[in-house]
């Protein structure tokens, strides 16, 4: 199901979009004359109408309320909203980890809604790298290792040295996570996420538990395999700041996207401060 990313086509198709926002037609047609590879994106994922209900004692929680959204091939996109918003649903959603109260989600056309565990299951294990704000590394082996654990099962992906070569912790091939620093970890952790060359990659708060710097370095190397790979990437903060890294915002607040905003430029990770 994977094909070419569309990364070119994709940055034109969203200056185009955004010239279109503006009511600039004059832009829009002088954008459309110069560029030959325009091409409206592909929707990886189509969301529509999910809502997300839990019910605890009496009480029901409404973690989703009506959410529409698509993801396209080749974007980095930020979901940005205080805690408790619904983004973790959202996202555990799109992942395949969760199934909406109501709604359908679709994967290049694939209901994902209706589809039955083992195919979910196939689903996350052939399209969907996760990384969580807590590594989840194996203590007891190395990073090499670690990577390693998905690549054998994956059917098209790239070996653990330069899945961790990417994530510019070749020198650390051999090391445990107990002699890795956490933001190390989380490299590790992309790396393995990446390894199996997944269409789209979930990140949930990945520099949640890692200072500003370190924060920095690990979105560096989320926002280098979303170039570099073309791999879809969806990151959750409730940092506002990290919102500049995006091809695309979509902020949520009480289960509903209150906005989606397309960033005029993608700022390195490098350059951002909180
Ligand atoms: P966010 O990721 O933005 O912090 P979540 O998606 O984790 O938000 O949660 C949205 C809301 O749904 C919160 O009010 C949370 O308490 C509630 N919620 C999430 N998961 C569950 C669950 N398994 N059971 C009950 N309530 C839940």
């Amino acid at each position: 199901m994977s094909g070419p990313p569309l990364a070119g086509g994709w940055r034109i198709w969203l200056r185009l979009a955004r010239a279109a926002t503006e009511a600039c037609a004059e832009a829009a047609d002088a954008l459309a004359a110069g560029a030959e590879d325009v091409a409206v994106p592909e929707a990886l994922f189509e969301a529509r109408g999910l809502s997300k209900s839990y019910v605890v004692g009496e009480v029901v929680v409404t973690a989703l309320a009506n959410v529409d959204l698509d993801l396209f091939r080749g974007e980095l996109v930020v979901l940005l909203g205080p805690s408790g918003s619904g983004k973790s649903t959202l996202l555990n959603i799109l992942g395949g980890l969760d199934v909406p109260t109501h709604g359908s989600v679709r994967f290049l056309h694939h209901d994902l809604t209706n589809a039955g565990e083992e195919a979910l299951t196939r689903f996350r294990r052939e399209h969907v790298g996760f990384v969580f704000q807590f590594y989840n590394l194996i203590p007891s082996l190395t990073a090499r290792e670690n990577v390693a654990l998905v690549t054998e099962i994956a059917t098209r992906s790239m070996p653990p040295g330069e899945a961790l070569g990417l994530v510019g912790l070749a020198d650390r091939l051999d090391h445990f996570p107990a002699q890795l620093s956490g933001g190390e970890q989380q490299r590790v952790a992309i790396a393995r996420a990446v390894a199996k060359r997944p269409d789209v990659l979930l990140c949930d708060e990945p520099t949640g538990a890692l200072d500003c710097e370190t924060g920095k370095r690990v979105l560096e190397v989320l926002a280098r395999a979303n170039e570099e790979l073309g791999t879809t990437t969806a990151v959750i903060t409730h940092n506002a700041a990290i919102a500049a890294m995006a091809d695309r915002v979509v902020r949520m607040r009480s289960g509903t996207i209150t906005g989606v905003q397309v960033n005029e430029r993608r700022v390195s990770p490098s350059e951002l401060e909180w």
